[in-house]
């Protein structure tokens, strides 16, 4: 609508002697997974899709209450086109499925959702660049958006500088809650970082963070 236009119904409605207009928020294009996986098609925006195999869009239940973002693909995953399906996704699911069977909470791994702040897998396993993080981050947040969960878990600090513009390390943010948008979010470990034989106090921690999502979400 033009500003003429509008000026012209607003006149109107003046005349009629209507002097209060609420503005609703105009009702959102209905997005879906299958649109945003459409999108991103063979996608070429960003440097990483130079060296890798196959795109990692996510996966799991499209109307999951809980989400987990981890940081990119690595070699397994871009072999396979899935998220934490090499050793860092098997500790992953482990702590899914034993924590959640342990709290009595009934949750497999495919009742969550899964997916990655860049859908490329970085040469070397590096850590994302800004730009590329940027880049991939509209499709994330799309994803988020569309699933909109009770809670996401950030897994790392890649995940935690991504969604939450934050500047403190993971050791200082875990176990908190912060949120994106309006949706609670809980900061852990990356499970490769649990899996380093010196870092097995954090595993108990990571355990805990874990925990207090799943309560949260699932009680
Ligand atoms: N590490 C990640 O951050 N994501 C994966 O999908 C696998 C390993």
């Amino acid at each position: 609508m033009s500003p003429e236009l509008l000026r012209q119904y607003l006149v109107y409605y003046q005349d009629l002697g209507i002097t209060t207009l609420y503005r609703r928020d105009a009702p959102q294009d209905q997005d879906s997974l299958a649109r945003i996986r459409e999108e991103i098609g063979d996608c070429r925006r960003c440097r990483l899709c130079e060296g890798r195999n196959k795109i990692v869009f996510g996966s799991g239940d499209e109307h999951a209450k809980l989400v987990f973002v981890g940081e990119g693909p690595g070699a397994d995953e871009d072999a396979q086109g899935l998220p934490f399906v090499g050793r860092a996704g098997q500790l992953l699911t482990q702590m899914i499925e034993g924590t959640a069977s342990k709290e009595g909470i009934p949750l497999l791994r495919k009742d969550v959702y899964i997916c990655n702040v860049v859908k490329c897998r970085p040469p070397e396993n590096r850590t994302p660049l800004p730009d590329e993080m940027a880049t991939c981050g509209q499709f994330l947040a799309r994803q988020l958006a569309t699933i909109r969960p009770k809670a996401i878990c950030l897994l790392g600090g890649t995940a935690a500088k991504a969604l939450l513009e934050r500047t403190e390390g993971v050791t200082k943010m875990r176990g908190n809650w912060y949120k994106w948008r309006d949706i609670p979010v809980m900061v852990s470990y990356h499970p490769s970082y649990l899996l380093r034989p010196y870092n097995q106090s954090a595993k108990r921690e990571a355990w805990e963070d874990l925990k207090k999502v799943l309560h949260y979400v699932y009680d």
